[in-house]
């Protein structure tokens, strides 16, 4: 049978090895570390957890990551099982003695009969055999021209440019208003996507000053390299010039203040709306890369906003992820290149947990089109099916995203319009997600069977 190859030894690439290579298939991995690093990883291991040392909530019945450490379990997951083997006290969350852990999976993987490792970077999409990149946030900077080129540069991010979130009942209405720039949108529903703070000169300089002065966080070295020019943070528009915010996100114009009609604000914060309920707002323009603390300080320095509570804060990272709803098919295939898959953090998921199970159903998808045996696909209602591709995510506005029951199909009671507790309703996904999983699980050993 064919070979499956594998670029990108971390969380997603090992867990596609794992599955790939228990159903018979040869294996070979890719894994540029140690010769070739990133500035986040240590190690020349693999599964090397590169910040915290947490899995998140192990509760599976009220969490949607608890739910996906279930499903992956089930699934006979080499993540999940060996951070379980390393688990460190820590509540309810599933923390992991990061070191044991990847000397764990490295030795797994390097003793497994059907894999073989190469430690050797890659650096373009072969036409040749059956891939899966897995390359991960910080794909390196060959391979990720090498994608784009095949992508267009549109459908390729190399960051995430996160502005801050408010909760709209914390903004002070008798401070800001309602109105689209131009009084843009036809429908009043339109008109209310946005909320404006104004700001006198007074205020603007101070503001300024405390966003030069502020505490921030230094990117990485070898983390910015060019990439963020088109998505400044806010301190550094500032520190271009004391008139660039205004020239820019926070422009004054086509704007009129009805507490105030006949003032002139100097300077506009626009905030757009963030969801559908119309519960929380952006702070458009504004990703930053102020420490948490200072952020709150100097974005309650904006008129409307002093009490306001943020459901996230802004941030900016270095992430390389794809335009997956537009580029890849059911099956994790790059449209305009079948024989390559990607898997992981790439595709648009985020976290440890989503990228492993990501690797999972990768790992699995390949081997059975190696086998010849007819995967059934993976049910919408589990936790992978939620997450996979991110769901049928709207393509325009694909940003990376944790699992969460947002994105599983609404229970069938929310659709008659019933209600229940939240407890209730977190169990309910839980449980039909675990049911259709096995079932899932169950078809796939069968459908392997008849190709043998
Ligand atoms: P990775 O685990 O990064 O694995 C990708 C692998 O591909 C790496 O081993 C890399 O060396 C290799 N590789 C890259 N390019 C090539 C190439 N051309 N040829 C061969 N090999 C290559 N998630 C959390 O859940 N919690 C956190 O605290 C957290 N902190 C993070 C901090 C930073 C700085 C970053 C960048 C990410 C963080 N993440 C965190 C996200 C985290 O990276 C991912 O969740 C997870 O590691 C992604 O898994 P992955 O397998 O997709 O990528």
């Amino acid at each position: 049978t064919e070979e499956l190859h594998i670029v990108g030894g971390g969380m997603a690439g090992s867990e596609a090895a794992w599955q790939a290579a228990n159903r018979g298939v040869r294996v070979v991995l890719h894994e540029m570390r140690p010769g070739r690093g990133t500035f986040a990883h240590k190690t020349g291991n693999l599964g090397e957890m590169v910040c915290s040392n947490s899995f998140r909530s192990d509760d599976h019945e009220q969490n949607a990551v608890g739910l996906l450490h279930w499903e992956m379990k089930a699934a006979e997951g080499l993540v999940i099982s060996t951070a379980y083997k390393r688990r460190l006290p820590a509540g309810g969350a599933l923390a992991v003695d990061r070191e044991p852990f990847a000397e764990d999976i490295t030795a797994a993987l390097t003793s497994h009969p059907n894999i073989l490792i190469s430690h050797e970077e890659v650096t373009s999409l072969p036409d040749q055999h059956q891939w899966i990149f897995a390359t991960g946030p910080l794909t390196s900077d060959a391979l990720g021209q090498a994608i784009a080129a095949e992508t267009g540069t549109e459908a390729l991010a190399f960051f995430d440019a996160i502005a801050p979130i408010v909760h709209a009942d914390s903004i002070d209405m008798s401070k800001a208003w309602m109105q689209s720039r131009y009084d843009k949108g036809e429908t009043e529903e339109e008109q209310r996507a946005y909320l404006n703070c104004p700001m006198d000169k007074d205020t603007y300089e101070a503001f300024i000053d405390a966003l030069l002065a502020a505490d921030k966080t230094e990117f990485h070295e070898g983390e910015t390299a060019g990439y963020f020019d088109g998505c400044l943070p806010i301190e550094v528009m500032a520190e271009r010039g004391r008139e660039t915010l205004r020239h820019g996100p926070m422009k004054p114009v086509g704007l009129t203040n009805p507490h105030q009609p006949e003032v002139k604000a100097h300077a506009v914060v626009q905030l757009r709306r963030d969801n559908a309920l119309g519960t929380l707002y952006n702070i458009v323009g504004f990703q930053t890369k102020m420490k948490y603390g200072a952020q709150t300080q100097v974005l309650r320095m904006i008129p409307g906003l002093e009490n306001a509570r943020f459901a996230r804060l802004g941030g900016i990272h270095r992430n390389t992820f794809l335009n997956s709803p537009t580029l890849l098919d059911a099956s994790m295939r790059l449209k305009s290149r079948p024989n390559i898959r990607f898997a992981g953090q790439i595709t648009g998921v985020e976290g440890y947990v989503e990228s492993a199970a990501m690797g999972l159903v990768a790992g699995r998808m390949a081997a059975a089109e190696i086998t010849g045996a007819a995967l059934p696909p993976v049910p919408q209602d589990s936790a992978h099916g939620a997450l996979h591709i991110t769901g049928g995510a709207e393509a325009k506005t694909f940003q990376p995203m944790n699992v969460n029951f947002g994105l599983f199909r609404p229970l069938e009671e929310k659709l008659r319009g019933g209600r229940r507790g939240r407890r209730d309703r977190y169990k309910a996904y839980t449980d039909r997600a675990k049911a259709a999983w096995t079932d899932w699980l169950t078809d796939t050993a069968q459908a392997a069977q008849a190709a043998e």
